[in-house]
């Protein structure tokens, strides 16, 4: 085994542990939990590495690196079924390659992305799996939509033929405080419980995916009831400071 290997399997194995940890103490099954991979900056042979030991959810921010690294993958590992996830901000003219190459998309916020990303879906390709993005940071962050708008844009989105609406994402802004934590994914928790209330008659597709915590709050989210925690400093390591290019991307 390589030393990477060694070291994104071990660290995989600790995150897997805090994740049942955490279920467990809320009297909550392990498996309601889904960790997706975050590999954004680091390469295919990082994902591999985690493929080896039973990954297979992986998620990108930055749409040029991450069609690179799903082809990449695609070619040392033909065998491996991954399921890949846009968790990035989404421009205007880069829904194409997300709409071509994954299979989920995180980070939708406006009904013309959602649109567009609808259009371009190849027809091949089973429909794209999206959650809309929430900011429930207030003017703190500058991404997602508010709140009393989700459900709006929710009927909408649900609407578009090669969509499956399947839940709600955000990102807080960063804190340590734990009840801090709590309160900001205890607030997008209610946004879906009524959205799932309000909803069923209009989405096709199960209103099933709360995706919320990463490396530093992954516990606080799943007390409040993550289905799906976004992990990538506590599985990869610390990534080195973007690149000018790829703060364009991302922007
Ligand atoms: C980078 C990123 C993550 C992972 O963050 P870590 O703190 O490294 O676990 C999760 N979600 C989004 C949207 C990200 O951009």
């Amino acid at each position: 085994m390589s030393s990477l290997d060694e070291a994104v399997q071990g660290n995989l194995a600790a995150v897997i542990k805090r994740i049942n940890r955490a279920a467990l103490a809320v009297s909550r099954d392990p498996a309601s939990v889904t960790l997706l991979a975050v590999g954004k900056t680091f390469p295919a042979e990082a994902i591999l590495s985690a493929a080896a030991a039973g990954q297979r959810c992986f998620g990108e921010n930055y749409v040029q690196e991450g069609v690179e690294k799903i082809a990449r993958t695609r070619e040392l590992a033909p065998e491996l079924a991954f399921e890949w996830h846009f968790i990035g901000p989404i421009q205007s003219n880069k829904t194409r390659p997300i709409a071509e190459n994954f299979d989920w998309a995180h980070s939708v916020e406006r009904l013309k992305i959602a649109q567009r990303l609808s259009e371009q879906r190849p027809v091949a390709l089973p429909p794209l799996n999206v959650l809309l993005q929430i900011n429930v940071s207030g003017e703190a962050s500058k991404s997602g939509l508010a709140p009393a708008e989700a459900a709006d844009l929710a009927a909408a989105v649900a609407a578009l033929p090669r969509l499956r609406l399947r839940g709600l994402m955000a990102i807080p802004e960063a804190t340590d405080d734990v009840t801090a934590q709590r309160a900001a994914f205890r607030s997008l928790r209610l946004t879906f419980d009524a959205l799932r209330a309000a909803l069923p008659a209009v989405s096709a597709a199960p209103l099933d995916t709360l995706s919320m915590g990463m490396s530093a709050d992954l516990e606080a989210a799943i007390a409040e009831g993550s289905t799906l925690v976004r992990v990538g400093t506590a599985i990869f390591g610390q990534r080195a400071a973007v690149k000018p290019d790829r703060a364009e991307d991302a922007a």
